[in-house]
């Protein structure tokens, strides 16, 4: 799995700024039999803890969210960037290398002891997913777990998500 989807991730370097490797998933979204799999790895780990709800965050998370929650039988929740979202939000503003961003959810995405799967293309500091996470917190649910197709590891996310368990299928350290 992880080789297969270390195949599949294109780097680019310098992208969106100097000195960023992005990290390029199309090539990956693609192959039809490459994304089956990673959503089926998703699916075969999340099965037996029976979430309540997937959370994808925008954007790219949404893109194994829904195929995911699809695959579990379960609802999806977007959090989205600030000011996206129609109807009545709840949000948390974080830090970026430069500056802050906010990411939101509607305020009647999560119920008060549901316990939810957050989900997005890659780790990276930690800083969106850990917002994420407490934007769930907010709404009284809980995560069971952070899940990436790919992790920096690196840039050590997964300290930033302290408490809630992280779960990658590709992981750059
Ligand atoms: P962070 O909050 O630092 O963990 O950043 C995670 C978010 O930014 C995710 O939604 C990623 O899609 C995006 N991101 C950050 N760094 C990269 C990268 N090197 N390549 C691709 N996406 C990235």
């Amino acid at each position: 799995m992880e080789n297969m989807i270390k195949e599949h991730v294109r780097d680019i370097p310098d992208f969106p700024k100097p000195g960023i490797v992005f990290k390029d998933i199309t090539p990956l979204l693609k192959d039809a039999e490459v994304l089956r799999k990673i959503v089926e790895a998703f699916a075969e780990r999340y099965r037996a803890m029976k979430p309540h709800a997937i959370v994808g965050i925008e954007s790219r998370g949404f893109l194994f969210g829904v195929p995911l929650a699809q695959a579990l039988g379960i609802g999806f929740v977007p959090a989205r960037k600030q000011g996206k979202l129609p109807y009545k939000t709840i949000g948390i503003s974080y830090d970026l290398e430069y500056g802050q961003a906010t990411i939101e959810m509607h305020v009647d995405a999560v119920n008060k002891g549901e316990r939810v799967v957050v989900i997005d293309d890659l780790l990276a500091t930690g800083g969106t997913a850990g917002a994420a996470c407490a934007l769930v917190q907010k709404c009284g649910g809980s995560v069971v777990e952070c899940a990436f197709v790919v992790e920096l590891g690196f840039l050590h996310g997964r300290d930033q998500l302290k408490r809630t368990p992280v779960y990658s299928l590709a992981n750059y350290v």
